[in-house]
């Protein structure tokens, strides 16, 4: 009775752990006795290397993947060159004292664009690891057939969890400063967190905001030494110890201020911006049921190599490193899932002769559009092109830095390229038009505001994806 009772509360804790950790592992992936390259010539959209990501894990795994002689396909995801390009100066990485993190992203991408990786300006919906080759499901409809994946989905920011954070998401709370901080010129502006990302928020912030208080709920930091020592130099940013947000207000349109617990102390304060920097998840949703993970979501790997729980799926950097979380390391780990995808085809028997054969049935990106989108800059042309058009206007609010607008540019054009006849589109440089952001109350970017006879219909301040834009486009259009 007793021994079956525990039995009981084992089982059912072991079930709890794996529902909270987010890792019950129902799926089963095909073995690889029955991975068989008799038939890659009935396939459509076939690819020998498909890597979801495209920060530092993902783009050294091209390297090696392209220079193999394998045709790769990058699919970047919502924001290409991931979480580097919102940092500003990297100086860890080894052989360059300081470079921009969008710089280091970008030399990263011209290198496996010149060994002829190619990038799928898209973003992974979905992945069936049940048959192989493996599909791959984007946003924009397409189905690639993947001989071998390699996971470089990196993490994604977490948030606090408090009442309203998401309905102002956008207009006030924000995860990412050098995105945001233009926006909030002469502001006041608290940072959330403790660590490297938090001290980094500040640093980019202070050049533009008027105060910035960083808001740390231990009594200690967790950022590096040599952060610390650069914030301390900040002279418009204050820290403060032990303390929360424990409730965020606005009013309706976004923040307006925010209230503090500092030990029992609660007090409300004025404040026009949150920046959240309290760590990051890995981003195993696309996983969940199919791959093992570890408490946490982080993928599990087997013991010396890259490889998943499935044959053929490897995975690198923040996804599956609970420990590190370094651009570095991610590096590496992208070179060892290059190389283990490599060995997995080799083995498989993916030769230079069933390339030769499968070759006409691999998935090609197509050119992107050439078509030039109309720019936009001051009140003046506001007033002149928008307010008086006859036909709806689609206004794109983007700047250099920001990745997620990079990410949708293209799309955004392809569709112009389509509607034009129908719908106006321009694209706003927010870096540019400082006025007209004020008088159009934009607080980051992407925004999209869509306009017709005049009056404002949409204000859209979430990264979407083409199909996504095109059901809102449609709309407005006959
Ligand atoms: P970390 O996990 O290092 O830090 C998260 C911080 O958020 C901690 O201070 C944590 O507090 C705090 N926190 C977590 N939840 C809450 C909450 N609910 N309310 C308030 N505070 C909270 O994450 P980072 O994103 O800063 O860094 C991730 C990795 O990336 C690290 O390895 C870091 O070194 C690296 N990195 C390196 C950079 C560089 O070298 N230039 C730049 C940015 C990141 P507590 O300490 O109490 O747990």
């Amino acid at each position: 009775m007793f021994e079956n009772k525990n039995k009981l509360i084992y089982g059912g804790g072991l079930l709890l752990l794996g529902i909270l950790s987010g890792s019950l592992f129902l799926g089963s992936c095909q073995s690889s006795s029955e991975m068989g390259l008799d038939r890659l010539e009935d396939l459509n959209n076939l690819v020998p290397v498909v890597i979801i990501g495209s920060g530092p894990a993902g783009l050294a795994a091209g390297v090696y993947t392209a220079r193999a002689g394998l045709h790769t396909i990058v699919v970047e995801g919502s924001k290409p060159g991931g979480l580097l390009t919102e940092t500003s100066y990297v100086e860890n990485w080894p052989g360059e004292k300081q470079i921009l993190g969008r710089d280091l992203m970008a030399k990263f991408k011209k290198q496996n664009q010149e060994l002829g990786v190619q990038f799928l300006a898209d973003t992974v919906t979905s992945v069936d690891l049940s048959s192989w080759p493996y599909q791959v499901q984007t946003a924009d409809g397409v189905e690639l057939q993947a001989l071998s994946l390699i996971v470089a989905t990196g993490a994604t920011p977490r948030s606090l969890g408090l009442p309203d954070e998401q309905k102002y998401w956008g207009a006030g709370v924000s995860a990412c400063a050098v995105c945001d901080a233009p926006f909030f010129k002469g502001k006041k502006v608290v940072v959330v967190g403790g660590g490297d990302s938090a001290l980094e928020q500040v640093l980019q912030l202070a050049p533009h905001v008027a105060e910035v208080t960083l808001l740390v709920r231990k009594d200690r930091l967790r950022a590096s030494k040599s952060m610390q020592d650069k914030v301390a130099q900040v002279l418009n940013a204050q820290i403060k110890f032990n303390s929360k947000i424990s409730e965020i207000i606005g009013n309706g349109q976004k923040v307006t201020a925010i209230k503090v617990q500092t030990g029992k102390l609660e007090q409300e304060q004025p404040i026009d911006g949150i920046f959240l920097a309290v760590g990051h998840d890995p981003a195993t949703q696309l996983f969940q049921k199919q791959l093992k993970m570890l408490p946490g979501g982080y993928l599990e790997l087997a013991v010396g190599s890259q490889q998943t729980s499935c044959k053929g799926v490897f995975a690198a950097g923040e996804v599956a490193d609970h420990v590190y979380r370094q651009a570095g390391v991610a590096a590496g780990e992208g070179i060892r899932a290059g190389l283990d995808a490599v060995r997995f085809l080799q083995d498989l028997g993916f030769n230079a002769e069933a390339i030769k054969r499968s070759q006409r049935n691999f998935f090609e990106v197509a050119d992107e559009t050439d078509y030039k989108l109309a720019t936009l800059s001051s009140v003046d042309e506001f007033e002149k092109l928008i307010l008086h058009s006859k036909q709806p206007v689609v206004l794109d609010f983007y700047t250099d830095y920001c990745a997620s607008c990079l990410h949708m540019l293209p799309y955004y054009t392809a569709i112009a390229a389509k509607m034009d006849d129908k719908m106006k589109f321009f694209k706003v440089n927010a870096d540019d038009a400082d006025d007209l952001v004020r008088k159009l109350g934009v607080l980051r970017v992407p925004t999209i505001l869509i306009y017709d006879q005049g009056v404002q219909k949409e204000r859209v301040q979430d990264v979407l994806s083409k199909p996504e834009m095109t059901e809102l486009f449609g709309k407005y259009v006959q």
